[in-house]
């Protein structure tokens, strides 16, 4: 059976848990170093607030390997601050995370008057899906092989790169599961 690990150390894991679990996937929630030594074949980094995960995922010791094992190809689904803390570029934070996605992306970008949103929006492959915005990041640059899954408004709120799938948006935060059954799809094991 598949096994995804999910970074748990802040923000909205649980609803990530659910939808996999339902999808027929055993989830690990990945809290301390430790937990790093169970088996999992795929990452999910889940929204809440990148610069406290980042500073965790630092203080926990756990950045560097989880690190070395997205490099190394194991699949990853990154949403809202998940997107940040994989994107090369963080055009307003002088920190970098991971860095292992060609993209640039600016957080908070939407402003305060619209913090939050909820819209639908075409998606590769897939079709039209729920797409809930929350204090999201936007997509301000796609580098090198990026692929653009889906776009709002002419702008990229979803890419892929090899092994990396990341939305600006909560596709957890909906009862469509279409989004994570494509991201069930990239793991072989
Ligand atoms: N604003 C958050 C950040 O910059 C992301 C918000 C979210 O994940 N819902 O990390």
């Amino acid at each position: 059976m598949i096994r995804i690990g999910i970074l748990a150390v802040q923000g909205a894991f649980i609803e990530h848990e659910k939808i996999l679990n339902e999808l027929g996937a055993e989830t690990v929630e990945l809290r301390k170093k430790d937990d790093l030594a169970e088996r999992f074949d795929a990452l999910v980094l889940p929204g809440g607030e990148s610069t406290v995960q980042g500073k965790l995922l630092d203080e926990l010791d756990m950045m560097k390997e989880l690190r070395e094992r997205i490099i190394s190809g194991m699949p990853v689904m990154g949403t809202c601050a998940g997107i940040i803390l994989l994107a090369e570029n963080i055009s307003n934070d002088k920190n970098k995370y991971f860095g292992t996605l060609p993209i640039e992306v600016t957080r908070n970008a939407f402003g305060r008057q619209i913090d939050s949103f909820y819209t639908v929006g075409e998606y590769k492959g897939i079709g039209t899906v729920p797409m809930t915005f929350i204090r999201a990041p936007k997509i301000s640059g796609v580098y090198s092989d990026t692929e653009i899954l889906a776009e709002l408004n002419g702008e990229p709120v979803a890419v892929r790169y090899k092994n990396q799938l990341a939305m600006t948006f909560h596709p957890e935060l909906s009862d469509n599961y279409e989004i994570h059954r494509s991201f069930i799809d990239m793991i072989s094991v």
